[in-house]
């Protein structure tokens, strides 16, 4: 029997030891721990990366959406709107803010939040969307901005698991008023532990989050903004500028992992991800449907050696922490059925062939 992970970390990382334990080395020798120059050139890479004009550093991705967020004025008193289908990040940023989460339904086919339920949920305390890129595959943007145009709202992409997706040609990130971007281990740029950036072309907001990262200050202790600390680490900044050189092979690796699933998949029994023409989706996860899901699931673990996810099975309007926001179970039936039969296959980029058809061989066997 073959042992197919979900995700496995360790190749990545041994394939680039030498590199990255060089750019330790450095930041040790500098001793500039807190804030140090890898810090300030990996924002100017990722800045440059996305086609965004700034770009700061944070301590990880749900930081990044919160102050995205405080830096827009967004705060009490107002509603965030936000998909039910996607990680409790993505509108937990919107409660530590203060405001208030506003879930709504997803798209069947894209998974991705629905404009049209977007607007059906616009009131006259809505001051920002958060659409996911869920999965690595760019949220219908352009609807979207029309939409914060129309009702003079702020959008603030939720990123994390779609670092170098484009949307017409454009880098995700760049297409809202900021982009919140996660670098914790498993996302398709990882660092050895947490981290987060948010980017921007917005000059003001992005010298908004350089001063609340950093406990609020401007000038060294004269504190004039909400003084958190949520800077990203010199040691995590030194590894992800090493791992961005590496990251358009891994996008590379990840969409021929995709296609080649998606052929041997054909007609096997599941539903397989849809390609948007506007867009190229990076595949944080490669997520299948499939009614069966839970007994297959746990056949390919037990029968197979092959390891799954669910991405995710909980939607956020069933979820205990908002339990007293009035969400009632049936609320958003796209979503609901989703997390009945959604399943995350191994996906990383240093997966084989060989592997990927096995998984693809297994799951034909137990359908067909
Ligand atoms: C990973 C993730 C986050 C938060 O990232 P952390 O770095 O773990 O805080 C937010 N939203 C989505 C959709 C994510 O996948």
């Amino acid at each position: 029997m073959m042992n197919v992970p979900m995700i496995d970390l360790k190749i990545q990382h041994q394939a680039l030891k030498d590199e990255i334990e060089q750019a330790i080395q450095g930041v040790m020798e500098r001793a500039d721990f807190a804030l140090g120059q890898d810090v300030a050139c990996f924002e100017e890479e990722f800045a440059d990366f996305c086609g965004t004009r700034y770009a700061v550093g944070v301590d990880n991705g749900l930081s990044a959406l919160e102050l995205s967020l405080r830096a827009l004025g967004v705060g009490p008193g107002d509603e965030v709107i936000v998909p039910a289908n996607t990680f409790i990040a993505t509108a937990a940023a919107a409660s530590f803010a203060g405001a208030r989460p506003v879930l709504v339904d997803v798209d069947p086919t894209t998974c991705n939040i629905d404009p049209k339920a977007i607007e059906a949920a616009i009131t006259p305390q809505t001051r920002a969307i958060i659409p996911v890129h869920l999965y690595g595959l760019p949220a219908e943007m352009d609807a979207i901005m029309d939409l914060a145009e129309e009702y003079d709202l702020h959008v603030v992409e939720d990123a994390c698991q779609a670092h170098g997706a484009s949307y017409k040609g454009q880098r995700v990130g760049s297409l809202g008023h900021t982009g919140a971007f996660s670098f914790y281990p498993t996302k398709n740029l990882g660092g050895c532990g947490d981290g987060g950036i948010v980017v921007t072309d917005d000059e003001e907001v992005a010298e908004r989050i350089r001063a609340m990262r950093n406990c609020g200050q401007w000038e060294k202790y004269y504190h004039e903004l909400a003084p958190f600390n949520h800077r990203l680490d010199t040691l995590q900044a030194a590894v992800l500028r090493v791992k961005l050189r590496h990251i358009e092979d891994w996008i590379d690796a990840r969409r021929q992992h995709a296609a080649l699933y998606a052929e041997l998949l054909a007609d096997g029994g599941v539903i397989t991800p849809t390609e948007t023409p506007d867009s190229t989706y990076v595949y944080y996860v490669y997520v299948v449907r499939v009614p069966q899901r839970d007994e297959l699931r746990a056949w390919l673990w037990e029968e197979a050696g092959i390891g799954t996810g669910i991405h995710y099975p909980v939607p956020l309007h069933l979820q205990p922490f908002y339990a007293d926001d009035g969400y009632q179970r049936g609320q958003f039936p796209v979503t609901e059925q989703l997390c009945e039969e959604i399943l995350s296959l191994p996906m990383y980029p240093e997966m084989t062939e060989e592997q990927i058809a096995y998984v693809a061989d297994r799951i034909r066997d137990y359908l067909g």
